[in-house]
């Protein structure tokens, strides 16, 4: 499995690392067996979508319709995760509109992740992170797992302006989880890689928010890092006012990053500065086929089987919608007919950075190899 803890390259050079193999055979036009990864977006039907309700939430729009009582049965859940055993390599637990930590008994399907033997990234904004047992539970790894807190705030005023929490006072709560997770990491001696991610934006810029989102990072031993970014365009969804920083504030908020990581970068402890712009500005496709739904699968919020992150919502056309595990099994989804014919990108939304630099990745490749043979 990669060195996530590289932080250079991107996604595409990451899946190379780990798969050299697969990555040939996707760029010789055969298909694989199994999917690299599984990105499930679990959620009940019991519980609310989230927590929180982020103007810049890649899945806005799940909010604007009526998602009645869809969400993934536990027992179908689990049975496709135990189903990934010597199959899939990792699984991802991501948001796109929901909190992968308000799923019931969330701990339970951790415990068959671990059964499963494949790898563990959890991207969470932590907030239910002080549930009993569940630290205790992601810190349970011999593997290379990996638990993103989205933290995008410095302070309690400027999480409540970029995450509107029905609890106000969620910021504190999301730091001492976080201080716990890192706690126990480290007593444990435990190897799964702590990240914290914070994307830039109006409300959370100034000099005292990025201060103490690095300093707090770095005190906490056994967090790995802290990842700054900005938005990207295109991406489907309008972006939010608060995206637009206004260039000076931005060029500010940029040096004085650059200052913070001169000051407490250390070989345990890295922080990241990904792009040098107000908003990334992402070129419309530049590939001709969809490479990502041939090595990623994706779960929706619904159990639906959908080809990438971009395209896991009910607004998305029929076509991206491959089956659904609440009736289905997975596997037959994967093998399914109606997925290996898609390959069109007419109809699809924009892809997501690390779906951009995948599809752009097995393009060039792809162009050596014609030009070889
Ligand atoms: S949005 Fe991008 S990753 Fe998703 S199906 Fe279209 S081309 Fe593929």
């Amino acid at each position: 499995m990669a060195n996530k803890k590289n932080v250079k390259g991107n996604s595409f050079t990451w899946i190379q690392s780990f798969a050299p193999e697969s990555v040939e055979r996707v760029t010789n036009g055969d298909s694989l067996a199994e999917p690299l990864h599984v990105e499930i977006h679990p959620h009940h039907s019991s519980t609310e979508l989230c927590n929180n309700s982020c103007p810049g939430c890649t899945g806005l729009v799940y909010r604007k319709q009526e998602i009645g009582d869809k969400g993934i049965k536990p027992e179908r859940l689990i049975k496709t995760i135990d189903s990934f055993k010597g199959k899939a390599r990792r699984v991802i637990f991501s948001g796109n509109c929901i909190e992968p930590l308000m799923y019931p008994d969330i701990k339970e399907v951790i415990k068959h992740i671990r059964e499963s033997d494949v790898v563990f990234y959890l991207y969470s904004n932590f907030y239910y992170g002080n549930q009993e047992g569940l630290i205790e539970e992601l810190v349970n790894t011999e593997l290379d797992d990996y638990a993103r807190i989205s933290l995008n705030a410095g302070s309690n005023d400027s999480y409540n302006l970029v995450h509107r929490p029905k609890d106000t006072n969620s910021f504190h709560r999301i730091i001492e989880n976080g201080e716990r997770l890192a706690r126990l990491k480290t007593e444990r001696d435990s190897p799964l890689f702590v990240h914290v991610t914070y994307l830039l934006n109006n409300y959370n810029c100034g000099k005292e928010d990025l201060e103490f989102a690095v300093m707090w990072a770095s005190r906490n031993k056994g967090i790995n890092g802290i990842r700054f970014t900005t938005y990207q365009k295109p991406l489907g969804r309008s972006m939010p006012k608060m995206a637009r920083i206004p260039e000076e504030d931005f060029l500010k908020a940029r040096d004085y990053l650059h200052e913070l990581k001169r000051e407490f970068d250390r070989d345990d402890f890295k922080v990241e500065i990904t792009n040098e712009q107000v908003v990334l500005q992402q070129k419309i496709k530049p590939f001709e086929r969809c490479y990502v739904q041939e090595v990623f699968a994706v779960i929706g919020f619904d159990g639906t089987v959908y080809p990438c992150t971009s395209m896991a919502s009910p607004s998305s056309p029929e076509i991206y919608k491959f089956g659904n595990i609440n009736q289905e099994n997975f596997w037959d989804i994967w093998e399914r007919r109606k997925r290996k014919a898609n390959f069109s990108l007419e109809k699809c939304f924009d892809c997501t950075r690390a779906e951009s630099e995948i599809n752009s990745g097995f393009q060039g490749l792809r162009e050596q190899y014609t030009s070889h043979v």
